[in-house]
């Protein structure tokens, strides 16, 4: 577990035309094993916000502290589950979920009861050999949520992980999510589009207003999870 902090995160793109304030003076402190969703309209940054988090882009000013140590390359502690099209698609199930750890040259045997373990914990136990077309969207989604979370991460970013996603397969993959996260006590930041997906999964909803992306308003909710 870790404690998150965003300092005054700023980030301007310059383009050849014109210059993009995407992220304007975001901050924001995130409890350990807290469920936090972002929410806004098109455009607002969310991805920005969460790829800066990441490491895998640089703020313009501003500090990301994981707990109170500023972090700014990518790292196994925050991993990150996009959308969509991420699987690699000449690897197994078993192989995909595999990845980091064979980077981080963990042992093979270990590697593999890892990976199983997460396998089993997304509900796809008996699909370790298949490939990725095999599956359905779903299906695939799990798999890269058991290869994120395979790594050992303290804090998991999601970037609209269930957008592509029918509303039945949300649903479902909803419930595990929470499921998951109230078992493995994990940070999570979530970005959707969606209010009732933010409403229902989260302890805290950040909500983010139009370009430049500013945070509007905090709301903490206090309904009972299933
Ligand atoms: P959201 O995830 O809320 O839809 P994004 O973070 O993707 O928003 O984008 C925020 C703003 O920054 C948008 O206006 C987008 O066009 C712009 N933007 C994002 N990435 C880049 C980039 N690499 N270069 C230039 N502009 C970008
Ligand atoms: P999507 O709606 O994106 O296609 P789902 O994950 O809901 O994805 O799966 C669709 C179908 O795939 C299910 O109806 C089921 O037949 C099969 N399926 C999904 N998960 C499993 C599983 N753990 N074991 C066996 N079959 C599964």
């Amino acid at each position: 577990m870790a404690k998150l902090e965003l300092i005054n995160i700023t980030k301007k793109y310059i383009t050849e035309k014109k210059e993009i304030l995407a992220v304007d003076n975001v901050s924001l402190s995130v409890e350990e094993n807290e469920f936090i969703s972002i929410v806004g309209p098109s455009g607002c940054g969310k991805s920005t916000l969460l790829r800066i988090i990441a490491g895998l882009e640089k703020p313009t000013s501003g500090k990301v502290l994981l707990d109170g140590k500023e972090v700014k390359e990518p790292s196994a502690e925050r991993g990150m589950v996009f959308q969509q099209y991420t699987l690699m698609p000449w690897r197994t199930v078993l192989k995909n979920v595999t990845f980091g750890l064979e980077i981080k040259k963990i042992p093979k045997e270990e590697q593999i009861k890892i990976a199983k373990k997460f396998i089993k914990m997304v509900g796809l136990e008996g699909f370790e050999d298949a490939y990725p077309y095999q599956l359905s969207g779903g299906m695939q989604q799990r798999v890269a949520i058991a290869r994120t979370l395979a790594n050992d991460p303290e804090i998991v970013l999601m970037d609209e992980p269930f957008g592509a996603l029918d509303t039945q397969t949300r649903a479902i993959l909803q419930n595990e999510l929470l499921k998951i996260w109230q078992k493995e006590k994990k940070t999570v930041l979530f970005v959707t589009h969606s209010v009732d997906e933010a409403v229902y999964l989260s302890d805290r909803i950040v909500v983010m207003t139009a370009r430049p992306g500013k945070i509007k308003k905090i709301i903490p909710i206090e309904l009972k999870r299933p």
